[in-house]
């Protein structure tokens, strides 16, 4: 299927230049959708359903620069190559400072122009994307790490603050893990550490971030938990881990266990540093208890 690229552009005589210029392109098919207002592109763009996006400057009342501004913030990441009448520089700086990846002076703009700006756009796209996700993700597990952690935690403080409710963090730590290794060697606990992780993962909503601190212990933020509802999903995560024994290649059937602490903010500490020591001070009460359960701060 041909991937789709969407015009946002006030003028339909510009919609069929463009479609006429699609249609002689020598490489890649596209298929073309047009918005006509700034109101039905912007929905469109962060729809995430287009591959790329060309983008006009005049857009009536507002402009293309405030589309691009208002997509970041909201989190696009769709490439947004800006299209602008005049070839006034100030504008075309703007818009790549505010996001957009490449752009085109309308008087100027040939098929085989807009055929190279997409393509370069898309490549590029796709190459952000990638080191985004290398500069987000831990490798091993395909969870948040500790960096983003820290930044979306800080951010849900911020927020908590400012709105007055609550954010809850979970911290999980494989049971007696180091012995997996020793028994089953390195791989194996790898092997483990994955299926725990997508165990995590699997049962928190999406809006809760679930992260990978390192070595085996897990992150897991709840926004607009209280205690009692951040213990039942702690316990939760417990049982995702516990009730079937993990596969690991050649190896029998491993019966794997987490031990979880939680912490509340602002309750149980009014910043970052704070919770995090809270909830490794619970999940700590939870490992001299027993291991393979959940135990919120000040709880114990
Ligand atoms: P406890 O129940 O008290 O948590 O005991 P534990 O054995 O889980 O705790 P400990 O912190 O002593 O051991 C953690 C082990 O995790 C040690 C280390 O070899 C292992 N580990 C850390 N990172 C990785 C990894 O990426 N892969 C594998 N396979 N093992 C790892
Ligand atoms: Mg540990
Ligand atoms: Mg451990």
């Amino acid at each position: 299927m041909a991937r789709k690229i969407l015009l946002i552009d006030d003028d339909r005589l510009q919609y069929r230049v463009t479609q006429a210029h699609f249609n002689v392109f020598q490489g890649e098919r596209y298929d073309l959708e047009w918005a006509a207002t700034y109101e039905e592109g912007l929905p469109k763009l962060l729809s995430g359903d287009y591959s790329a996006c060309l983008l006009d400057y005049q857009l009536g009342e507002r402009d293309g620069l405030q589309l691009i501004r208002e997509a970041m913030a909201a989190g696009c990441r769709t490439p947004i190559v800006f299209l602008t009448a005049e070839s006034a520089q100030r504008v075309d700086i703007e818009a790549m400072n505010a996001g957009a990846l490449d752009y085109l002076v309308k008087g100027e703009i040939t098929p085989r122009m807009v055929e190279r700006s997409l393509r370069y756009a898309l490549k590029l796209g796709e190459t952000l994307e990638a080191l985004r996700r290398l500069a987000t993700r831990d490798k091993l597990t395909g969870l948040l790490n500790r960096r983003e952690f820290d930044r979306i935690i800080e951010e849900e403080r911020e927020r908590a603050v400012r709105f007055g409710h609550t954010v809850a963090l979970i911290m999980v730590d494989i049971d007696h893990f180091k012995s997996v290794n020793d028994t089953h060697g390195h791989p194996v606990g790898d092997v483990v550490l994955r299926e725990v992780a997508r165990r995590l993962a699997s049962q928190v909503r999406t809006v809760d971030r679930v992260a990978r601190f390192g070595g085996e212990e897990f992150g897991v933020i709840l926004v607009h938990a209280d205690r009692a509802a951040a213990l039942e999903v702690a316990n939760k995560l417990c049982v995702a881990v516990r009730r079937d024994p993990i596969l690991a290649g050649e190896t029998l059937p491993l019966n794997i266990t987490i031990s979880a602490g939680v912490a509340i903010l602002p309750i149980d500490a009014p910043d970052e540093a704070g919770l995090l020591s809270r909830a490794d001070k619970a999940l700590y009460a939870a490992k001299v208890g027993g291991r393979d359960r959940a135990v919120a701060f000040g709880q114990a």
